[in-house]
């Protein structure tokens, strides 16, 4: 029984295309592989060879560098239906866009033309590295440390935790401490585009130093790897510091935190995608099952069940859409970002959760997706920012704007 329901939000004919495609992608090659790569905690490196192929890996890069130049309404759009089948999968892509955004927005042009063209058909891959062991919320108060060396590179010490796309990356945006003595602390703080080589832990020649443990266990957002990365020596040449040396030292905290603010959309979006997916388990499931001689989805209960998932998934797509189009139109988004991110997240976890009751025994048994999905949704509400840390945003931001 086909009961996907389809988004009815305002597209152009080209993001219908562009979804349309990717809910196909979705549909034929995510949802069915999905178990099986979930199961074995193993990279699907078949499907992102797909995504390769799509253009999925540089749909906002600017098409003189080889990407599609979409905005991020339309990217918010695929991350949904990408989420919607499984969120590893939109978690391959989405470090990777916060490092092209990181580039396109800060980087200087010879790091714009040296990385993007490779970004944009994914033969390189992205990752993005402010967490620390003993860090994460608090971003400022971050130790790895660089310190330039006599013959002009910078020397990194230190050690990153939850890195996503950690061992595949090719390039890591790093948060590091450059100013110790800065006063106030995110003034000290450098963002380097670390190099390495994809898939290898132990890196050595002009990259030694730098390693990649084996990857973290997790409870679910399988397939794609989280790391720590450990950097003991490691050398990155001045050049490497995002927007380069004069423009881009101590700016760091600056350039990510801006990268967060469309992380956060991003992240929103993977919350719909996720929750519509719940819904739409939930709506066959229970039109499927029968108790007391009738559908369950005939029972009142169940029906307010459906209702409250299907009203969190319209309004947290709707507060995604018009975050990412406050930002395409140049306006600002802070406020909105973090409210989308904070509601779509939350609906998320919500919307697994109700669909995993009316799956009753079953929601709990690996032969149903909706177990993965469970184990899948907390992760939204920890990264970008946890949903204690977006209320703090969203405070903060609300009272500057309402200043009296
Ligand atoms: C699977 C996975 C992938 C990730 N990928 C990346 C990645 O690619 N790059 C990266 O840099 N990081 C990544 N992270 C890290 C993630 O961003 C952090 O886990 C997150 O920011 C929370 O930090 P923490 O875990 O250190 O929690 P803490 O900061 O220690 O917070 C613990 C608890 O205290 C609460 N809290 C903290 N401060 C306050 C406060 N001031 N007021 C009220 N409550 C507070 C938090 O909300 C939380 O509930 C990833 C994490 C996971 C689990």
């Amino acid at each position: 029984m086909a009961v996907a329901t389809s988004p009815p939000v305002d597209k152009t004919d080209e993001q219908k295309a562009i979804t349309d495609m990717v809910r196909q992608f979705a549909d034929e090659q995510i949802l069915p592989n999905a178990e099986h790569y979930d199961h074995e905690d193993e990279f699907p490196e078949p499907i992102v060879e797909q995504m390769k192929e799509l253009g999925l890996f540089g749909v906002t890069i600017p098409e003189e560098y080889g990407g599609m130049g979409l905005d991020l309404t339309t990217y918010t759009m695929i991350v949904e239906e990408l989420s919607r089948g499984w969120i590893s999968i939109s978690g391959i892509i989405n470090t990777h866009f916060i490092g092209s955004y990181l580039l396109m927005k800060f980087g200087s042009e010879e790091q714009k033309d040296k990385y993007l063209p490779r970004m944009s058909t994914g033969e390189i891959r992205a990752a993005f590295s402010l967490s620390e062991p003993e860090l994460g919320s608090d971003v400022q108060a971050i130790k790895t440390a660089a310190k330039k060396t006599d013959d002009g590179d910078y020397e990194i010490n230190g050690q990153k935790m939850w890195v996503t796309n950690g061992l595949k990356s090719a390039l890591v945006f790093t948060l590091v401490k450059t100013d110790p003595d800065a006063e106030q602390r995110h003034r000290g703080m450098t963002c380097f585009i670390a190099e390495k080589e994809p898939d290898v832990s132990e890196n050595t020649g002009e990259y030694a130093g730098f390693t990649v443990p084996p990857q973290l266990r997790k409870m679910g957002y399988k397939g794609v790897e989280s790391t720590e990365l450990v950097f003991d020596g490691y050398r990155c040449p001045a050049d490497n510091i995002l927007g380069g040396e004069d423009a881009g030292l101590n700016k760091g905290f600056a350039q990510m935190m801006d990268a967060l603010e469309v992380g956060r959309v991003n992240v929103a979006a993977r919350g719909v995608g996720i929750a519509q997916r719940a819904l739409e388990l939930a709506l066959r499931y229970s039109q499927e099952r029968k108790t007391f001689g009738k559908q369950i989805a005939q029972h009142q209960a169940i029906q307010f069940k459906l209702a409250d998932m299907a009203t969190q998934v319209e309004a947290a797509r709707l507060m995604t859409l018009r975050a990412a189009r406050l930002k395409d139109a140049g306006e600002r988004s802070d406020l909105e970002a973090g409210m989308a991110k904070l509601f779509a997240s939350e609906a998320g976890r919500f919307c697994v959760e109700e669909s995993f009751r009316i799956h009753g025994g079953y929601g709990y048994s690996k032969e149903y997706e909706i177990e993965r999905l469970y184990r899948d949704a907390p992760l939204l509400l920890i990264g970008e920012g946890t949903s204690e840390i977006q209320r703090m945003v969203i405070g903060k931001k609300l009272l500057e704007r309402h200043k009296i």
